[in-house]
């Protein structure tokens, strides 16, 4: 049996990687050496790379950044196309500190967009200074 890891265990053993490594240049990276913490601990334990990236950016002591490869910007969306509330951009900075929409999450509802899905990227992940 397959088991999603809880957030609160996720996000602690994301610090953890970082504290040794300080930046991790991939989600796919991230997430490998997040799953091999894990599984010391239960081996069905399963994470995804985007799950990890998005808990990632969650927490306040790690800087997400990221690197297009295409320009971004076509596929802005205005309003949740579940339940028709406004939408907020998740953002973050690539690497020359300006601030990129990565996709949508809507204000009301649980729907996120991702536009990864159409625009492949790659995350960098670094422990803040002042954490270190
Ligand atoms: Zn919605």
């Amino acid at each position: 049996m397959k088991k999603i890891a809880p957030k609160e265990k996720v996000a602690e053993l994301i610090k953890k990687v970082l504290k040794a490594r300080i930046k991790i240049e991939s989600q796919e990276e991230l997430c490998k050496l997040v799953l091999r913490e894990l599984k010391k601990e239960d081996k069905d334990f399963t994470l995804s790379p985007t799950r990890v990236k998005r808990i990632a950016l969650e927490i306040p002591e790690v800087e997400v950044k990221a690197k297009t490869k295409r320009k971004l910007g076509l596929l802005k969306i205005e309003k949740c196309p579940i339940c028709d509330s406004p939408v907020e951009p998740i953002k973050v900075k690539n690497l020359l500190n300006k601030e990129i929409v990565i996709g949508y999450r809507c204000t009301n509802c649980a729907y996120e967009s991702d536009l990864e899905a159409f625009v492949p990227m790659k995350y960098i992940f670094i422990l803040k200074q002042r954490y270190k």
